[in-house]
């Protein structure tokens, strides 16, 4: 089965096949025509399983390109997540020229609510953002259509439940819900039958296809052992790219500077917002092999081939074992996930075997002699490794060329001024142009479909409200 099926528009199909999504995963079988009929739905699926992306193609499909007030609430629990999911949507609305606005806490609200005053189609964001940006009346609701709770189980969990009752009161009414969760406690159940009168159910198989993609293995140690293990364990799998969890964020300090001699990054609750996002972009990219972090990127954090998980601590909690490790194993994709267990937590281990419905097997620690053989292997990979890995939206900007133009709003400047000028261009149409975002000295616009160097070098001799301005291309 491919994408074709679902009669998509062929901008959304464009930018699917780009990034080589070639049939839809089991949850976006199930999850893309109940939306596009128009259904209320709450979907229990693991993490991984291409579930941003079951709402996000039929949604997007759905949108209406010309109207101006956000018309999709996408509220998800960390900032890390709505990073994030704004970029796959970004990417499968990008010919579709859909503008995703993404906002979190600790970051300037002011340029959100610039943000805000232009064409947007989908917000993301975090409870405690969205709730301040509908308070200054920022963020107007009254367009929505469309409400999307992801990783409801862990909004729940991390107490945001007034938070998300106060923006789901200031809903329209006749809004569709989506409500997406890893588990279903009967928590959520309530949270779904209290806002939304008739909806359908969406379980897809979570436990097997882990115990399919993910080997997983358990090392009985001491704590005081762990960091020796650790490093020899790194050596042993050799892993191209690999997270390390702890259960705090002084103890990911300590792995840190244990293994601060390797290509290493952490991140914890503790560290500033600019900070956590930044390491985590360069995580994705490969700068850094292993990433050290408490549970903060333990949610729906998607990182291609991450092949190795280690739990340093075990989980407390056994669900976020498999959240966790569902880390690795991602779509296509095989891993392996190690857990440490001293004899003290040997009833967190049965918590997470039961749950899981198997029994993990314990492993002998590598020998001395095992290790000193494998050491080269893995100082050779040191060396080599360090290629950096391709953002998943990069295969999307080639045909896309950013122009950035020397006047904004302080001049008056106004969406209809560019795009006029832009379409008398010899064979430019609107649909060459992407998003135009304008702010108070300058202008960004995006031009598509190839057409970028043309309008660059027309537009060096041609007025823009009435006066020729400066254009230079910038980076995506
Ligand atoms: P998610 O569960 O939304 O975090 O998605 C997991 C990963 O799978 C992301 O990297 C997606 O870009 C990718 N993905 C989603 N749907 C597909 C698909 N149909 N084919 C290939 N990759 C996909």
């Amino acid at each position: 089965m491919n994408f074709n099926e679902y009669k998509l528009c062929p901008e959304i199909i464009k930018s699917l096949d780009l990034m080589n999504y070639i049939s839809p995963t089991e949850v976006q079988k199930k999850v893309i025509p109940l939306v596009l009929q128009n259904n209320n739905i709450i979907v229990k699926s693991q993490t991984g399983s291409g579930k941003t992306a079951s709402f996000g193609i039929p949604i997007i499909e759905l949108l209406n390109w010309e109207e101006l007030k956000p018309q999709a609430l996408v509220i998800v629990p960390t900032r890390e997540l709505a990073v994030q999911v704004g970029e796959d949507l970004f990417n499968i609305g990008r010919f579709k020229r859909v503008k995703v606005l993404t906002v979190y806490g600790k970051t300037s609200i002011t340029h959100q609510e610039k943000e805000l005053k232009q064409k947007t189609h989908i917000v993301v964001g975090t409870p405690g953002r969205l709730i301040d940006l509908i308070e200054r009346k920022s963020l107007d609701l009254t367009n929505i259509k469309y409400l999307i709770i992801d990783e409801a189980d862990e909004i729940l969990n991390m107490g945001f439940i007034e938070q998300l009752e106060t923006i789901i009161n200031k809903l329209p009414i006749d809004r569709k819900n989506i409500l997406l969760s890893a588990t279903m406690p009967d928590r959520i159940k309530l949270l779904a039958s209290k806002y939304i009168k008739e909806y359908k159910e969406v379980i897809t198989e979570e436990t097997k296809s882990i115990k399919e993609t993910i080997k997983q293995e358990v090392y009985s140690v001491v704590e005081e052992d762990k960091i020796n293990l650790l490093n020899d364990l790194l050596i042993k799998e050799n892993p191209d790219s690999a997270i390390i969890f702890c259960n705090t964020k002084q103890k990911v300090d300590i792995v840190y500077d244990e293994l601060s001699k390797y290509n290493c990054e952490k991140i914890h609750g503790g560290m500033e917002q600019v900070d956590r996002i930044n390491v985590m972009n360069e995580f994705k990219k490969g700068n850094y092999r292993y990433l050290i972090a408490t549970d903060v990127a333990a949610r729906g954090i998607d990182i291609e081939d991450v092949s190795l998980v280690v739990n340093f601590d075990i989980p407390v909690d056994k669900e976020i074992y498999v959240h966790r490790i569902g880390r690795t194993g991602r779509i296509g994709k095989k891993g392996k996930a190690i857990t440490f267990v001293t004899k003290y937590e040997l009833r967190f281990l049965s918590d997470i075997e039961n749950l899981i419905g198997n029994k993990l097997t314990v492993t002998k620690k590598p020998s001395v002699e095992e290790i000193r053989t494998l050491r080269r292997d893995f100082l050779d990979k040191m060396n080599t490794i360090d290629k950096e890995k391709k953002s998943k939206g990069s295969v999307l900007n080639k045909e896309i060329i950013k122009l950035h133009i020397n006047a904004g709003k302080k001049t008056k400047m106004r969406a209809v001024d560019i795009v006029g000028t832009i379409c008398s261009i010899e064979g430019i149409t609107k649909d060459d142009i992407g998003i135009i975002d304008i702010r108070d000295i300058s202008t960004f616009v995006e031009i598509i479909n190839n057409k970028g160097e043309i309008v660059f070098r027309e537009l060096q001799n041609k007025p823009i409200k009435g006066r020729i301005r400066k254009v230079d291309k910038k980076d995506i």
